[in-house]
C-alpha cells in the first residue's frame, strides 16, 4: 500500500509543478486550521473568496459616496447597464449567445420565474418529469409550482429513481421516461449534475427526445455552472438557471444566472411575473402603463441590478475568463482522476470489507468534479470528522455521504494526494 501511495504522491508533485494554473489559487483566501491552510475540497459548496473582491465592492462603494444616484450613470461602470457586464462571460460558461443569458435574483426565486414562463399545463399535458432526489429547493418549487396551477404534485409530477441495486440514473431510461410519457408532458427539469451522487446528466440527449415531442425542457445548473461543460444554445435547451456561490465563487446568497434561449424571445404568448428591468430598455423610464418585454433574456429581469452582490461575481467571472474554461476543465478532470485513481487504491486494499461505495458514475463524461462515498458501515461521521480535524474540508451530508469536490482554480494535486494519505491511515486505524 504505502509503495502505491507513494506512486500517487510522486504523481501529484509531478502533476503540480506542470500546472499551468497554479498561479490561480493566489488570487484566493485560503481558510486556515491551526496555522495552516485547509485542504478545501467543498468549493460545490461555496466557492472561495476572490481576493480581488474587496477592489471591486470598493469601487461601487465609491461610486455610490461620490455620485449618489447619479452613479447609475457615471462612474466606472455605471449601475444602470452593470447587469450587461455579464451576458459576454455568462454566455461563454454556458455556451450560449450573450442575449440568452443574464444575471439577476437567486436560483430558487429564478426557477420559479422561469416555470411560470415554462410550465403550462393544458388538458392531459401537465406532468413534469425530474430527477428523484432532486435538491429540496427544487423539489418544493415544482410542487408548489403544480398546486400553483390547480394540480397534485402526487399525479403530476414524475420522479424519476435508478434501477433497483444501482445509484445513478441511465440516460436510456430516461429517454424511455419521456417517450412513455410523451403525451402527458408538460415539461422536462432536471438537474445538471445531481448534488448527491454527482452524476452529470446528458443535457443534449434528454433535451433532443424533449424536441421529438415538442415538450419545454429545462435545467437547474447549479452543480454545472463553472464545473460542467455546457453548450445551452447548440443542445436547444429551452431554459436554465444556476446559483454563483458554488463552483462560481461569488459568495453566500450571490446573484443567479438564468438562461432563456433565443427561439423564446419574441414570443409574446409567454406567461410572465414581470417588473421594469424587464420592459424594453428604451422606453423604460416613460413610466407608462403596459409591459414591452425586451427580446432577450433581460425581459425576465423583474428588479435593477444587485449591484453590490454582483461586483463580487464579476470579480470571480474575470478570474474564470483569464484562466479559460477549456484549460480549468481539463485540470479538473485530471485532479478528479487523480483523486478516483487513489480511492480505487483504499477501495482495492479494502476490498474484503470495503467501507464505502462511489455513487458517482466513472465515466468523466458522466460526472463534474465531485466524486460522492457512500458509506456502508457506520464509521462515516467518524471518518468524515477525523479528516476535518487534519485540515481537509468535505462534507457530510445525511444519512451517510461525504462528498469531496477538488476544484482547479485553487485545489492542488497534493490537497487530493493529501487527502488519500489520510483518508487510507483513518481506515487502517478502524480496520
Ligand atoms: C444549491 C442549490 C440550490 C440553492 O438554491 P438558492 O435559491 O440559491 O438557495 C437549489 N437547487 C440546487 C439544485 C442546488 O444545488
Amino acid at each position: 500500500m504505502q509503495e502505491q501511495l507513494n506512486q500517487i504522491k510522486s504523481k501529484a508533485e509531478s502533476l503540480d509543478l506542470n500546472d499551468s494554473l497554479k498561479s490561480f489559487r493566489d488570487k484566493f483566501y485560503i481558510p486556515l486550521h491551526h496555522g495552516k491552510e485547509v485542504k478545501y475540497f467543498t468549493g460545490n459548496s461555496l466557492g472561495l473568496q476572490p481576493k480581488s473582491v474587496m477592489d471591486y465592492i470598493q469601487i461601487e462603494l465609491d461610486a455610490w459616496k461620490t455620485y449618489g444616484v447619479e452613479a447609475h450613470f457615471m462612474g466606472k461602470n455605471p449601475w444602470m447597464y452593470y447587469h450587461k457586464m455579464f451576458a459576454e462571460p455568462l454566455s461563454k460558461l454556458v455556451g450560449a449567445n450573450p442575449k440568452e443569458v443574464v444575471a439577476m435574483n437567486t436560483l430558487t426565486v429564478n426557477l420559479h420565474l422561469l416555470m411560470v414562463s415554462f410550465y403550462q399545463p393544458k388538458g392531459v399535458k401537465r406532468k413534469i418529469l425530474m430527477e428523484g432526489g432532486a435538491f429540496p429547493s427544487d423539489q418544493y418549487a415544482i410542487e408548489t409550482q403544480v398546486k400553483f396551477h390547480g394540480g397534485d404534485p402526487s399525479r403530476d409530477i414524475i420522479e424519476l429513481i435508478p434501477r433497483s441495486g444501482e445509484d445513478t440514473l441511465r440516460t436510456e431510461d430516461i429517454l424511455q421516461a419521456i417517450e412513455d410519457n410523451k403525451d402527458e408532458l408538460a415539461l422536462i427539469l432536471f438537474g445538471g449534475v445531481n448534488y448527491y451522487t454527482g452524476q452529470l446528466f446528458d443535457i443534449q440527449s434528454i433535451t433532443n427526445k424533449a424536441k421529438e415531442y415538442q415538450i419545454i425542457c429545462g435545467f437547474d445548473l447549479a452543480h454545472a455552472a463553472g464545473n460542467a461543460e455546457l453548450h445551452l444554445h447548440d443542445w436547444g435547451v429551452d431554459f436554465a438557471c444556476w446559483c454563483s456561490y458554488k463552483y462560481l465563487n461569488s459568495g453566500p446568497g450571490g446573484v443567479g444566472g438564468v438562461f432563456v434561449h433565443e427561439k423564446w424571445h419574441k414570443n409574446t404568448e409567454l406567461n410572465r411575473f414581470a417588473g421594469w428591468w424587464g420592459h424594453q430598455e428604451e422606453t423604460r423610464f416613460k413610466m407608462q402603463k403596459g409591459f414591452i418585454p425586451m427580446e432577450s433574456a433581460e425581459a425576465w429581469q423583474c428588479s435593477n441590478a444587485q449591484v453590490f452582490s454582483m461586483a463580487i461575481h464579476k470579480a470571480s467571472l474575470d478570474i474564470f475568463m483569464e484562466a479559460g474554461f477549456s484549460q480549468l476543465k481539463a485540470k479538473s478532470r485530471s485532479l478528479t482522476g487523480l483523486l478516483w485513481e487513489g480511492l480505487q487504491l483504499i477501495l482495492k486494499n479494502q476490498s474484503a470489507n470495503p467501507p464505502f461505495r462511489i455513487l458517482t458514475p466513472p465515466n468523466p463524461m458522466d460526472n463534474g468534479a465531485q466524486i460522492s462515498l457512500l458509506w456502508l458501515n457506520n464509521e462515516g461521521k467518524s471518518a468524515f470528522n477525523q479528516l476535518t480535524e487534519a485540515g481537509i474540508i468535505t462534507d457530510w451530508r445525511e444519512p451517510n455521504v461525504i462528498r469531496v469536490a477538488p476544484v482547479p482554480l485553487y485545489n492542488t494535486y497534493n490537497d487530493v494526494y493529501f487527502l488519500i494519505e489520510k483518508l487510507s491511515e483513518i481506515l487502517a486505524q478502524t480496520n
